[in-house]
């Protein structure tokens, strides 16, 4: 059986072994019947990393990162390390392996499934059958421009400086993300930025219009200001597909737009780099983080993970296939009324981690895709 490609998994603290090992088996799973196997490593990031060799990545990891077609993480984090120096806290290492892989757009899909529309903060009617996309720009703008600070200006008085800059190259990169991600979904991509009161906001839309017109014309593009954004995501959600946008915004945006699918349990994320002739670093991991206050009781919800590693099928080996067939596992348990507590509703059955991989493994089993 031929190996395609190779993976680095990073459990990480607290929950994050317990719903990897989850995917895990949806690995073995694939390995068996759908004739996918990976070269897999895995590796410690965050609080176990420091416990082992005393920082919270070590340069070993790193580089299996860097020599990695996909990285798929867990969670970091936990009161165990809450009173480590900065640079040694579990956090750091997530903050290095995204600076040295490069990853400037970040992906944020906000699906609802049908079997947890209730679970919405809106009205079932408004997010049935949602599907959206956000990309993020994540190492441009102004969490990281130059000048930036907290002076002092005399006379009692202090200045908090912070600067959001982006240059073509930044832009264009992240919106041809957009573009090509689009084209494989609804062909519409909404630019999201404040061109009516900020410099780089105008660039930011002169340079998607020029790249659109030059190499996406075929498809569709919007213009939107971002507070209307705000507004729009909760009024009427269902009218985007893709939406690009600044660190900013995006970090809002898609924080605002995962609370459209109700849980933090559900939600998978990606990260990935530039292209070139090796691939394109990408790395995979859920929203939520290593929630301590349930670790180590089996009760975590692993679907955010699954549909995590759903998106490296997708995205870093072109699986479509076998991407489409675990989100449909997800849907197919969702459906029959299984529910982590995190998801509970009245009427549904209770179960823990590992049960819940059962019983994708079972809806796998049934080649429901
Ligand atoms: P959290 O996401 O870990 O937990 C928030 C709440 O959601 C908790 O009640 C938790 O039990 C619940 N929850 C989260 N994921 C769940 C899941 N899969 N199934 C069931 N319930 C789930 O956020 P927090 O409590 O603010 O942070 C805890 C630790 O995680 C901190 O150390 C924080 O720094 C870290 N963190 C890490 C990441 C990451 O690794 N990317 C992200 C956020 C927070």
């Amino acid at each position: 059986m031929a190996q395609i490609g190779k993976l680095l998994l990073l459990p990480g603290d607290g929950i994050g072994p317990e719903v990897m090992a989850q995917v895990r088996r949806l690995i073995d799973w694939l390995a068996t019947h759908r004739d996918v196997q990976f070269a897999i490593e895995e590796g410690l990031i965050g609080g176990s990393a420091y416990d082992d060799c005393g920082a919270p990545l070590s340069d070993a990891t790193m580089a299996s990162a860097m020599a990695a077609d996909a990285v798929l993480l867990g969670a970091v984090g936990g009161p165990k390390w809450d009173a480590l120096p900065f640079d040694k806290k579990p956090e750091r290492g997530l903050l290095r392996i995204r600076k040295e892989m490069g990853l400037f757009a970040n992906l944020r899909p906000a699906i609802v499934f049908d079997a947890l529309a209730d679970a919405s903060s809106l009205k079932r009617d408004r997010v049935e059958g949602l599907d959206i996309l956000i990309v993020r720009e994540l190492t441009g703008g102004i969490y990281f421009g130059e000048p930036k600070g907290i002076e002092d200006i005399g006379g009692g008085q202090r200045r908090g400086v912070n600067t959001q800059v982006y240059t073509t190259e930044e832009i264009v990169r992240v919106g041809r993300v957009a573009f090509e991600l689009a084209k494989k979904r609804g062909r519409r991509v909404c630019s999201v930025e404040k061109s009516n009161v900020m410099e780089s906001g105008l660039l930011w839309r002169e340079e998607i219009t020029k790249l659109h017109g030059a190499e996406y014309a075929d498809m569709e593009l919007a213009h939107m200001y971002a507070d209307n954004c705000a507004m729009q995501l909760v009024r009427a959600p269902k009218q985007f597909d893709v939406i690009v946008t600044d660190n900013l915004f995006g970090d809002m945006l898609s924080d605002e737009a995962a609370m459209l699918t109700g849980s933090l349990g559900m939600l998978p994320s990606a990260s990935l780099g530039q292209a070139d002739a090796g691939g394109r670093k990408a790395l995979y991991e859920p929203v939520h983080g290593s929630a301590p206050d349930i670790a180590g009781q089996g009760i975590a919800n692993p679907l955010a993970t699954v549909l995590s590693f759903a998106m490296l099928l997708r995205y870093s080996f072109d699986r479509q296939a076998e991407a489409d067939a675990i989100e449909a596992a997800v849907r197919d348990v969702l459906d029959g009324g299984m529910r982590t507590a995190d998801i509970l509703q009245p009427g549904m059955a209770k179960v823990s981690t590992s049960v819940m991989g059962d019983a994708l493994l079972r809806a796998l089993d049934k080649g429901i895709a």
